[in-house]
């Protein structure tokens, strides 16, 4: 979502409007909140072309891709699939004994790939001359934002152009019954801390 100037400014939205006076602004040519799929790229290509360009993100460097969807679960499914052919491999012709899966492994070798993922979105964020600015954003007045930094302390930044990709997020649907019984989504599904190695035999 790309914010113009005939974008409506509502003054109840500025909690605070003391602390935002006091904090300077700074200003950037494209400011983006987001750093998901369309927001990285909107950043790195203003970015590239000479833009004065910030980009601000929360949490998930490269958004939800990279680090708790598509990316991790292709990972952690072909782990799966590991486990499938080496307890049918008879079928193949292939001769294997019992045959464990050890989560501990299987989300350490994603885990390992996110970082991977993530480290390679922090040096092109640097190599395109992007600000990557890590905290919340919300906005406080017309096209500026307040950014509560994750290290603590806020930010206001203004863009004379603002990009929103803000994402999704899951949701429980209103079934009788199913929030208490704590459903796991995708998140914590594919970020838990496993406890022990299961056995399975061959079947
Ligand atoms: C399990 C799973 C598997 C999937 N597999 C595939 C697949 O194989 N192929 C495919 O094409 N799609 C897949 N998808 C869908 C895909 O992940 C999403 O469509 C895509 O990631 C959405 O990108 P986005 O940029 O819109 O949002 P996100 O990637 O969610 O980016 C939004 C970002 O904005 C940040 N943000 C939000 N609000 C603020 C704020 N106020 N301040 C600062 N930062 C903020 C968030 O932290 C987030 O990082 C999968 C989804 C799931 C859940």
């Amino acid at each position: 979502m790309f914010l113009d100037e005939s974008w409506a400014f509502e003054k109840s939205d500025c909690s605070s409007p003391m602390e935002v006076d006091m904090l300077e602004v700074e200003r950037y040519e494209i400011l983006v909140i987001g750093s998901g799929e369309a927001g990285k790229h909107v950043t790195w290509t203003f970015a590239q072309a000479g833009h004065r360009t910030a980009v601000v993100e929360r949490k998930y460097i490269g958004g939800s891709c990279p680090n708790i969807a598509c990316l991790p679960s292709k990972n952690v499914i072909r782990s799966a699939k590991a486990n499938w052919f080496a307890r049918h491999g008879a079928q193949y012709g292939i001769q294997s004994g019992p045959v464990s899966t050890d989560m501990k492994g299987v989300l350490n070798r994603k885990r390992k790939m996110v970082e991977g993922e993530v480290q390679a979105h922090l040096d092109r964020f640097k190599a395109t001359g992007a600000e990557l600015v890590r905290g919340e954003a919300r906005f406080v007045a017309p096209k500026t934002v307040e950014v509560q930094l994750n290290e603590g302390g806020p930010r206001m930044i203004t863009g004379d152009r603002v990009f929103l990709d803000l994402g999704s997020r899951a949701a429980i649907p209103d079934i009788p019954g199913l929030a208490a019984a704590r459903p796991m989504t995708h998140v914590e599904a594919l970020d838990r801390a496993w406890p022990a190695t299961r056995r399975r035999g061959r079947s």
